[in-house]
């Protein structure tokens, strides 16, 4: 019979456990406070790899001291529950004081594709997905690492740093995980009061509508731009940060016509919540 799931908190501990998994190994990072988007990425794992392995670590070094690291929402108990019944080997759960002992100084950087979108909103958020994810990979070696396409820019960012620094992981991404009317999965979807969460819907809403367009033929960037910023304008409580429709391999904004993969994405904040959505039109990630 399979082995129950193992909790592990501890670097040896974890060493030692994973040097006896079957391969090929599946990680699965998160933060917690776990969802279908997240339990998609899992089963896929499930599918593709005799191991998985799932982290749960809100890492603070993505935050900024602005942020919501504080009072992210968080409930291992419950975690635990859904990772079991997708039989899971493994969930790496370390506290940050093993993740960043007094003393650390070391950092992983994408130096470009870091500069656009998300990375122009929170400067410092990268650096921190990118070492945390570096030190994932380190601590649990696994072949193949799922991504959601939700967070396309990291997505790509981290398949980026997996190429230059020759770690020997496919990266995987994975489609974005709706609710019923559009809005996408996230953690933070907890924090919207209800008018928020119905007004929440916009940002999927813009997405399709500059969709739409696409397919209908339109190819012309800023005309998708102004779309989704006419969508996102009826709605009183939300606050654009950005729309864009960039290109695939560098996230700059296409000008004029789009000719190749056009990632359209916005960031929104509905009340303090921060949300962001896209979707890839003309390829994929
Ligand atoms: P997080 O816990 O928010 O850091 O997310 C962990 C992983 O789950 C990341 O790769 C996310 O892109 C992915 N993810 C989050 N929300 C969704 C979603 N709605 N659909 C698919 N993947 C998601």
């Amino acid at each position: 019979m399979k082995e129950l799931m193992q909790v592990i908190t501890s670097l040896p501990e974890l060493r030692k456990i994973r040097s006896h998994l079957a391969e090929p190994v599946g990680l699965v990072p998160t933060m917690g406070y776990l969802h279908e988007g997240h339990l998609s990425l899992i089963r896929k794992a499930r599918q593709e790899c005799a191991s998985v392995i799932v982290s749960i670590f809100v890492n603070p070094t993505q935050f900024a001291p602005n942020e919501d690291l504080r009072r992210y929402p968080r409930d291992l108990a419950h975690d635990l529950q859904l990772l079991k019944q997708e039989r899971v080997d493994i969930v790496w759960n370390p506290s940050p004081e093993i993740m960043y002992p007094t003393g650390y100084q070391t950092w992983v950087t994408v130096e470009e594709l870091t500069q656009t979108l998300e990375g122009k909103m929170r400067p410092t958020h990268f650096r921190g997905v990118t070492t945390v994810v570096s030190k994932l990979f380190n601590a649990t070696q696994p072949q193949r690492a799922y991504f959601g396409q939700k967070d396309a820019q990291q997505a790509l960012v981290v398949r980026r740093m997996t190429q230059d620094l020759n770690f020997p992981i496919e990266i995987i991404v994975c489609p974005t995980q709706r609710e019923a009317d559009g809005l996408a999965m996230s953690s933070r979807n907890v924090y919207l009061n209800p008018a928020e969460r119905q007004a929440a819907t916009v940002l999927s809403r813009a997405l399709f509508r500059a969709q739409g367009a696409y397919e209908q033929g339109e190819r012309n960037a800023q005309t998708l731009r102004d779309l989704m910023l006419s969508v996102l304008k009826t709605e009183p409580l939300a606050n654009v940060q950005y729309v864009s429709c960039a290109k695939i391999e560098d996230l700059r904004e296409w000008e004029g016509k789009i000719q190749g993969t056009a990632l359209l994405s916005l960031a929104v904040f509905v009340g303090q919540t921060h949300l962001i959505d896209n979707v890839v039109v003309g390829g994929s990630l």
